[in-house]
Parts: structure tokens; sequence; C-alpha cells
């Protein structure tokens, strides 16, 4: 035990179970949180919980979202015709920052990657292509340009391209295996613009 207590200790173990928390950061993490006021740790932990009972994924689209559809999916403003493909909810964000893109999305939640064990059927693809089956013009694939998302692009343009529905696939202005949510506007918004039919 690190700790002369053993509270301090399981707060610490817990906060570096966190991605990008190793243990120094977790036991000046611990260090603070005994520092603060107790409303705010109340408020702290409260937020943590309550997000993780109330967020939910999207019926359509499957992004993160408080409610059964997201706004996106609900704004009747959007092109509904246009979906583009992305590996997360980070990418999907890279692109509303924008405030150019005017279709709708769909969040596969990861990319096909043999190495890994992750298959076609551990991504949101059935649910992409259920919806396929209603009124869709374009599939614009905005997976990365790291292998899997390559490998998840190809998976999809065949799957699709039977379908007789128009499949792009976003140029590749897009810096090798670098996640799209890293990627400026103007890069994401030529890659977009410059896309090509698969
Ligand atoms: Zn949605």
């Amino acid at each position: 035990m690190d700790y002369f207590s053993g509270h301090m200790d399981r707060l610490a173990k817990e906060l570096a179970r966190l991605p990008g928390i190793g243990a120094k950061s977790a036991m000046r993490l611990a260090y603070h949180i005994i520092g603060m006021p107790e409303e705010e740790v109340q408020a702290l932990s409260d937020s943590i919980l309550e997000a993780k009972k109330n967020v939910r994924y999207c019926k359509e689209c499957f992004m993160l979202t408080d409610d059964e559809i997201c706004p996106i999916c609900k704004d009747p403003s959007r092109d509904h015709k246009t979906i583009m493909v992305v590996e997360n909810t980070r990418d999907l964000s890279a692109y509303e920052k924008t405030e150019k893109y005017r279709g709708v999305y769909h969040v596969l939640h990861g990319a096909i990657s043999p190495m890994l064990g992750i298959g076609p059927a551990d991504i949101k693809l059935k649910e992409l292509m259920t919806r396929l089956r209603g009124d869709v013009d374009e599939v614009i694939i905005a997976t990365n340009s790291s292998l899997e998302g390559e490998t998840t692009a190809m998976y999809i343009s065949k799957l699709v391209k039977p379908t007789g529905i128009k499949v792009t696939r976003i140029a590749s202005g897009v810096p090798v295996g670098g996640d799209l949510e890293y990627i400026d506007e103007v890069t994401l918004l030529r890659a977009l613009d410059g896309r090509v039919e698969l």
C-alpha cells in the first residue's frame, strides 16, 4: 500500500484505471479530490453516475445522446439522404465543428481489425445496412486512413455497392493513421469536398 489510508489507496487505484492516468497522476488527483470541498466531490461523483445512467446511443445513428433520437437525426433541416460513416463520436464532433456538413451520420463504434480480433459483427455495420433500406442517396465513408479504417472502408463499399446507393470515400488529405478529431477543419473540409466515388 502506497498510502497510510486504505481509502486513498482505493481512490488512486480506481483513478489509475482511466486512460492516460498513470500511478503518479492518480496519486495527484486523489490528493486533490481529498482537498476539495465535499459539495464539489459530490457534484463530480453525481455527474459521473448520471452520465453513465442516462447517456445512450441514438437509435438512428448510434452517437451518444440523452434521448432516443439525437438532435442531429431529429433536425428536419439536415439532409437525411446523405449518411457519413465515422468510427466514433469524436470523429463526428470534428465534422460537426466545421458547421459545413449538412447530412446525417452513422457511428460504427470501432473499425474492423483482424489483428485485434474485431470483425464486422463487432461494429454497427448491420445497423448501417438496415438504415440503407430507407431513402438514401449517398454513403460517405469517413473512417480513418489507418489500416483498420481502410479495411473497414473497403468492406462497407463492397456491402453497399450492390444496393445501387452511391458510395464515396473522403479524400486522402487526412494523414495516415491520424485520428480525425486531431485534424484541422480546413483539412477535414478538403477531404470531404474531394471525396471520390468507390
Ligand atoms: Zn442520431
